[in-house]
């Protein structure tokens, strides 16, 4: 019978919510903590735990069929082995986010990106940063690093940075300031660009089909209300997310009970602006698992 192979990260920022989210979808693995290859039980996907910068690498290369890594990484390999092409973007999992930016020192001058036409920028990510600042008319010169790139200029050996940032505090600690982002990235699940056996391509089907359902019901809220019977309307207007709420009357009373899942975040304003329209005994209950 015909299996799948996933590569995640071994151990790194993107491991444990990768392992999350494919365990989320059903999958068991029969494993030893220190080995790389993990036995699929009841499904019949196995895993392989890489180095992140492999992972893009192993799907163009037919090692395995899926791969969640961050998009930076993704464009970067394909950019640098495949012009730019060979993996295909199943699906945005909705974490790992983070931003490619191009910094510079707080005391250079500089206003803009062309004003850094021919000069060295530092980078893990030398084809994605000239690819970007390629689309918008730039010319760098990249100098590659594979890590503590926001030294570089305090260094000598770099005019500007083009490195992965989440909240700043790194740049800030280095005296850098972020000029412009130039691609936001989160993790992905992605599959090489070529057609799959059949067996195999309906195994992924099926896989999506539950992975859909998990990322759905991640973001998705279970409400539970009472309110007079004129107000259905507004209150069905106000769920995030609801288009058929299901309506029960409630014994003794003329008001109903209202049950819908919100496929939307629900935020404590939407709450309140159904107590303004007459809910009362407002529930909002996670959502586990959806197959629509
Ligand atoms: P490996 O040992 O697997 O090569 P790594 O050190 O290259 O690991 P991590 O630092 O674990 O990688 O980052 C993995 C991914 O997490 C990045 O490629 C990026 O997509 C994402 N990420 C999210 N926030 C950040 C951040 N602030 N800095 C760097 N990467 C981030
Ligand atoms: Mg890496």
């Amino acid at each position: 019978m015909s299996r799948l192979r996933v590569a995640i990260q071994k151990s790194g920022r993107l491991s444990d919510r990768s392992l999350g989210v494919l365990k989320r979808c059903g999958l068991r693995f029969a494993h030893s903590k220190d080995k790389l290859f993990w036995f699929g039980q009841d499904f019949p996907v196995d895993l392989l735990l890489v180095r992140d910068d492999d992972i893009p690498r192993m799907l163009l290369d037919g090692v395995c069929e899926l791969g969640i890594v961050g998009e930076n990484i993704a464009r970067e390999v394909m950019l640098e082995r495949n012009g730019g092409t060979g993996l295909t973007c199943l699906r945005k999992l909705g974490f790992g986010q983070c931003r490619l930016s191009l910094a510079v020192p707080e005391d250079l001058e500089i206003g803009s990106l062309q004003e850094l036409q021919g000069k060295r920028v530092a980078t893990s990510y030398p084809a994605l940063t000239r690819a970007l600042l390629g689309e918008q008319g730039v010319t760098v010169q990249a100098v590659e690093l594979s890590g503590s790139v926001e030294i570089a200029p305090g260094l000598g050996t770099a005019d500007a940075i083009s490195d992965l940032v989440s909240t700043g505090s790194t740049l800030r600690a280095n005296h850098l300031r972020e000029l412009e982002v130039l691609f936001r990235s989160q993790a992905a699940l992605y599959s090489p660009s070529t057609p799959l056996p059949d067996e195999k391509q309906q195994l992924l089907d099926r896989l999506l089909a539950r992975l859909e359902g998990v990322l759905q019901a991640a973001e998705s809220k279970y409400v539970m209300l009472h309110a007079p019977r004129e107000a259905l309307d507004k209150i069905t207007e106000l769920l995030p997310g609801v288009e058929h709420p299901s309506v029960m009357p409630l014994e003794g009373s003329d008001r109903i009970a209202i049950h819908a899942v919100c496929v939307e975040t629900v935020f404590w304003e939407h709450l309140e602006a159904l107590k303004a329209v007459g809910a009362s005994a407002i529930l909002v209950l996670p959502v586990e698992k959806m197959l629509g």
